[in-house]
């Protein structure tokens, strides 16, 4: 996620937002107006927030995958089933 620093007119602390939700808002440390100083990165969080996105998307893939097999094999046994009906 990009992040946008923000220098405080009265107090001079930086501010950092996320670029999305930086609309309207106030400086960290005194509530005073804040302007656009630059693109921010945030180290620590972004590692964090690309670990959980590659969790959650392994683990909805081996679901996926587990229901894939489940219907491979669900298909293979209709079919004998079928093939066994046209025997009789
Ligand atoms: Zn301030």
């Amino acid at each position: 996620m990009e992040h946008i620093a923000f220098r405080c007119l009265e107090c001079k602390v930086i501010s950092v937002f996320p670029t999305q939700k930086s609309d309207g808002r106030r400086c960290l440390e005194c509530g005073g107006h804040i302007i656009p100083f630059g693109h921010a990165k945030v180290h620590g969080k972004t590692i964090s927030e690309m670990n959980i996105d590659v969790k959650v998307n392994t683990k909805q893939l081996d679901k996926a995958s587990k229901k894939a097999k489940k219907l491979a094999k669900a298909i293979a046994d209709l079919n004998m089933e079928i093939n066994n009906l046209g025997s009789e």
